[in-house]
């Protein structure tokens, strides 16, 4: 059950003469929230785009269920069941929410966005949608406009429309940004648990021991600990290199 899902060696990233990520080595075990914390330019974005294919490492390896993906595409990487969400919102707000999930769904199919109104008599496409819909816990909302819905719903549809592509593995970055209550998501991400790996990269450091299976503590493009919520809390090296402590 907890065989690793990702597991990355020796990554390493330049951008000329900075080190973003400096042999990194990082495992994900299957089903685990693994949160990914640091102080601002600590390199968890730049970490998050070589596991999506976003960019390339400059040397190391990225395998995922044990097969090295470090050359493939972004979109083969997504058929592998990697998926990302990202922080901009990238909902369609004219169409209902059931709508945009059934788009991500019939994505994910392979069928082309010609066909769909074809689609719309997809009885098992919507099916589908709606159980999503229910999953990401807007079951009360399949009918609204995406973009009617509050902030942080919107962000729980972004996580459905990952769902959508049936992941394994779902990168999260910062998917409680900009929220006043986080409480949906994280009973969202809580939900999620046991079922897919994810990797979490937040600054709400509330929803993150409260979420984490483990934490992974980069600075200066080096993961410094992993451990558990409470591990991580009372590291000396932590607490001094980026919980403030002296
Ligand atoms: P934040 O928490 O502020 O989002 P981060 O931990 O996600 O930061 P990154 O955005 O990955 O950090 O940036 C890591 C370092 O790499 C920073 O010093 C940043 O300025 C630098 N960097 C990121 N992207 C580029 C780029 N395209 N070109 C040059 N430098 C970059």
């Amino acid at each position: 059950m907890n065989a690793d899902v990702l597991s990355l060696h020796q990554l390493v990233k330049r951008y000329g003469g900075l080190v973003a990520t400096d042999h990194l080595d990082l495992n994900i075990r299957h089903g685990e929230i693994h949160a990914i914390i640091g102080p601002n330019g600590a390199g968890k974005t730049t970490l998050i785009q070589q596991i999506s294919g976003a960019i390339a490492p400059d040397r190391g390896r990225i395998c995922f269920h044990g097969q090295d993906i470090t050359r493939t595409t972004m979109h083969q990487r997504v058929r592998l069941g990697l998926a990302r969400s990202y922080q901009i919102t990238s909902v369609f707000p004219a169409c209902s929410v059931l709508d945009n999930i059934a788009l991500a769904v019939q994505a994910r199919r392979g069928s082309s966005m010609r066909f769909w109104k074809p689609a719309l008599a997809d009885g098992a496409l919507f099916e589908e949608a709606r159980a999503i819909g229910c999953r990401i816990g807007l079951a009360a909302r399949l009918d609204m406009r995406a973009g009617h819905l509050a902030h942080g719903e919107q962000r729980q549809l972004e996580v459905g429309l990952a769902l959508a592509t049936s992941p394994a593995l779902l990168l999260l970055d910062e998917p409680m940004a900009g929220m006043g209550d986080s409480t949906g998501m994280i009973a969202l991400l809580d939900s999620l648990r046991n079922q897919l790996g994810i990797v979490l990269i937040e600054h709400d450091m509330h929803a993150v021991f409260q979420l984490a299976d483990r934490i992974s503590v980069l600075v200066s493009g080096r993961i410094i600990a992993t451990g558990t919520a409470e591990q991580i809390r009372s590291d000396a090296q932590v607490r001094k290199a980026y919980l403030g402590d002296e």
